[in-house]
């Protein structure tokens, strides 16, 4: 991802939405209800499909062009009116500029009839970041996978296999740049034999292009005055491109579709939940007597993250995994100012080397509802304290209770929680590869599949041993709130962060220690998170009693937070360490050369782990990520970013640097 393009500039003079950017309509004036169902639905044969689904079993659109997401609300419609109950709906839609909000809801009220699954989108559809946005609709029956961005730059990213595309995207006299060969080629390496598509339009290059693709193509006839659309079917399956196989994405299959989960922390919780949500049986298993109790078990985490304006690995990652948090807080926990509360993040500007940083990113073309520069005089006034200097304003933002996020995760009747046992050994069964998590009196639960969400622990397990785990302490103090700090209203982020008060206390943290693993907190610590806050907001720091604070005001606790040697997360299958690197040791001598074997996977091992301080961003999305690998659903993540959260990339990078001989 190289940029992030404006919004849609929509005209509605006519009482419809019109693009001002390319001079044609979203959906047709007369009916675009009746277009819809004729073009893309029918022509799909989606009732029939729909209705021909097995239980259990996964259908998945792809589409050029969300626009106001009249299409997807059809196709979802549709699908609860057809399908078995248990069978599931993937949506990928990819959208260069993307509808505001207000926009969008405006333009979804003219469609009475898809009241129902309007609401449930517009409750968690708001300004989209570039980049790609997962959202969970119908309790997890219905996923969509927007990609924001220029279609020939997103679906080269996708991996996924598309049994319809709906090929929208303005007229191609409008918008010639999308309708490429380049697209066309896409649609081909996305789909199988019996793939099928269809488009509003005839135009005869569109036609030509899909048949040079691959498709065998039909005219036929458009919906009202227009005479002719397009249908077609892939007939022959392009050859596939290489792709880099020590990350290639596992295509498992499971009998029965039950997990261990080992670790209630937000990572565990949020690969649980997407996979009970998917109809999975999953036990979950934690040494402590509750769950989220290690770094998952501060009072206050902030929902923030520092952003690269040239849209690094991490920033992408970091985009994505922040709207999904907000969409699933937005879903699942009341916002009542004690589990959660959306009150804005505002991150100050410190040196001139953050300054530049934040201008960066103030004109990196992200819609100002995601983050906006604003001065001392704005910042105190959305604080409601007196700051001495701006920076970067947040405003979907805040800061949430994360036991309450973990524990509401894991209240599903999929889910069954087993507390207060450790797990000593995962151990494979070599007769029907399902695994069992033993403690030290026995078995303590079995699954067909196993997840690793262990933080520092997971070197604990032989299967991922080598996996580089890093610890890294971190100590919050808690300070009593006083009349004059309650008027905080915004959480505080520079060195570190301090947010409105919650039951009368306010969270202010954390410090980084690579060098001890005490958990006791002390004082020293404390002492170092006061200076931070003297530093950042003065005014404050004096409300909360200033240099008279004592080590008896401060409360807090330490937790090992677990990073990797990249800063990125590990999320996704395990490999067999000593096969890999056997397997790819010609990459010692070079490592442009494209191998072909496979990698040596452990069936059904995964992991989540190494999400460092940025947990409430990243867990949520990765149990998305591993929930998407066991079904068959597209990545929610480019191919770019899930290799960078590969667990595996270290045994490359070490290949490669020749760390391991023969
Ligand atoms: N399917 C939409 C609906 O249900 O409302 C209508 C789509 S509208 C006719 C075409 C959409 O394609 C616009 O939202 C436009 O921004 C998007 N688009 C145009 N060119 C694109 C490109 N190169 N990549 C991604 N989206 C593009």
């Amino acid at each position: 991802m190289s940029q992030a393009f404006p919004p849609a500039r929509l005209d509605w003079s006519s009482g419809q939405p019109v693009s001002a950017d390319y001079g044609d309509v979203y959906f047709s004036r007369e009916s675009g209800l009746d277009e819809t169902r004729h073009v893309f639905i029918e022509h799909n044969q989606l009732p029939q499909r729909f209705a021909a689904l097995a239980p259990e079993q996964l259908f998945s659109i792809g589409e050029t062009g969300f626009g106001t997401g009249l299409n997807f609300l059809v196709a979802w419609q549709c699908f609860l009116q057809h399908a078995p109950a248990s069978a599931r709906l993937s949506f990928v839609s990819t959208e260069k500029h993307p509808l505001t909000a207000a926009d969008l809801v405006q333009a979804q009220a003219m469609w009475p009839e898809l009241a129902a699954q309007a609401a449930a989108l517009q409750q968690q559809y708001d300004a989209m970041a570039p980049g790609w946005h997962r959202f969970v609709l119908e309790n997890g029956r219905v996923i969509l996978t927007l990609l924001i961005g220029d279609v020939l730059e997103t679906l080269p990213q996708l991996e996924a296999r598309i049994d319809a595309w709906f090929l929208d995207g303005f007229a191609p006299a409008k918008n010639p740049e999308m309708w490429q060969p380049a697209l066309f080629q896409q649609l081909a390496r996305l789909s199988h034999r019996g793939t099928t598509l269809a488009t509003f339009t005839s135009a005869g290059i569109v036609r030509r292009g899909l048949e040079e693709a691959g498709f065998g193509i039909e005219k036929v006839a458009g919906h009202g005055k227009k005479r002719d659309m397009t249908r077609g079917q892939l007939q022959q399956p392009p050859h596939t491109a290489w792709r880099a196989p020590w990350y290639a994405l596992p295509q498992q299959t499971v009998g029965e579709r039950s997990a261990v989960v080992i670790g209630a922390g937000i990572a565990g919780a949020s690969v649980a939940r997407s996979l009970a949500s998917r109809g999975w049986q999953v036990t979950v298993l934690d040494r402590h007597p509750l769950a989220a109790q290690e770094a998952s078990g501060n009072p206050q985490g902030v929902l923030y993250t520092k952003l690269s304006p040239h849209f690094t690995p991490l920033t992408q990652l970091v985009l994505s995994g922040y709207g999904y948090t907000l969409r699933t807080l937005s879903q699942l926990l009341p916002e009542d100012g004690v589990q959660w509360r959306r009150c804005g993040v505002l991150q100050l500007a410190g040196d001139a080397a953050e300054e530049k940083r934040q201008q960066g990113l103030a004109t990196a073309g992200l819609s100002p509802h995601i983050l906006r520069r604003v001065d001392a005089a704005e910042a105190s006034a959305l604080a409601g304290v007196e700051l001495a200097q701006g920076g970067l304003y947040f405003e979907q933002g805040g800061w949430l209770n994360p036991p309450s996020l973990v524990n509401t995760l894991l209240d599903h009747p999929n889910i069954t929680l087993r507390l207060g046992d450790a797990v000593t050994e995962l151990a494979q069964n070599p007769a029907d590869g399902g695994w069992v998590a033993m403690g030290s009196g026995g078995p303590l639960a079995i699954g067909s599949i196993a997840v690793v969400a262990t933080a520092n622990d997971t070197m604990q397990f032989d299967p991922t041993y080598y996996l580089p785990v890093k610890r890294i302490r971190g100590q919050v103090t808690e300070l009593a709130a006083t009349a004059d700090s309650k008027a905080l209203q915004t959480v505080l982020c520079g060195e570190g962060y301090i947010a409105p008060a919650r039951q009368g206390r306010h969270c202010l943290g954390a410090t980084f220690k690579f060098e001890y693993e005490d958990l006791a907190a002390n004082d020293a610590e404390h002492a170092e998170n006061l200076a931070m806050l003297a530093d950042m907001a003065p005014r404050l720091y004096q409300a909360l009693g200033g240099d008279d604070i004592g080590p008896a005001q401060c409360q807090g606790r330490a937790a090992l937070r677990c990073t990797s040697p990249d800063y990125l997360p590990m999320v996704g299958a395990v490999v067999d360490r000593d096969a890999f690197l056997d397997c790819y040791q010609p990459l010692a001598r070079d490592a442009s050369l494209k191998l072909s074997a496979e990698a040596p996977l452990i069936k059904g091992l995964y992991v989540s782990t190494a999400h460092g301080s940025r947990g409430m961003v990243t867990a949520p999305l990765a149990g998305e990520i591993i929930a998407s690998l066991l079904n068959g659903e597209p990545a929610p993540l480019p191919s770019s970013i899930m290799d960078a959260v590969n667990p595996s990339r270290f045994l490359v990078r070490d290949l490669i640097r020749q760390k391991h001989r023969d």
